[in-house]
């Protein structure tokens, strides 16, 4: 990893669980899928997409609770506070660390995916993918806005 990799602190709600996320992410934009909408409890999921080794837990790794309801998506949260941290892809070999919890980041969208399952319809000319982008592994097909 570069020297001058950036480094960029993270938490959950209550501050119990920290870690670092280190370097730049693989990819970055807004998921509006069913289950991120459900789980989060909110219209649509900021995610930010980085490679394992780039996440460190600093502290509190005993306060992560996961919960995974496909073999694609390990979802990981605070046992304490309920705050929500990341969610593990073992099938893409990537860590979709929320944009919202790792505050000092630069969020910088770039697209939309499983935007079929949108609620909340955005336009500002960023690519919409029905599912996911073929270099996420998925077909590819995208949506007029
Ligand atoms: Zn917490
Ligand atoms: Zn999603």
């Amino acid at each position: 990893m570069a020297q001058d990799a950036k480094k960029y602190e993270g938490s959950c709600f209550c501050g119990a669980v920290q870690f670092t996320v280190t370097g730049a992410p693989v990819a970055q934009g807004y998921c509006h899928c069913t289950s991120c909408r459900h789980w989060s409890a909110g219209p649509i999921n900021a995610f930010s997409l980085w490679s394992p080794d780039s996440v460190k837990i600093l502290k509190g790794a005993d306060k992560i609770g996961t919960y995974h309801k496909t073999e694609r998506s390990y979802r990981k949260y605070c046992t304490a506070c309920g705050g929500h941290l990341m969610t593990d892809h073992p099938a893409w070999k990537l860590v979709d660390v929320y944009a919202a919890v790792i505050p000092s980041f630069s969020f910088q969208p770039q697209v939309h995916v499983h935007y079929q399952e949108k609620v909340t319809p955005m336009q500002h000319g960023l690519p919409k993918f029905k599912h996911i982008p073929k270099e996420m592994g998925g077909p590819g097909q995208t949506l007029a806005e």
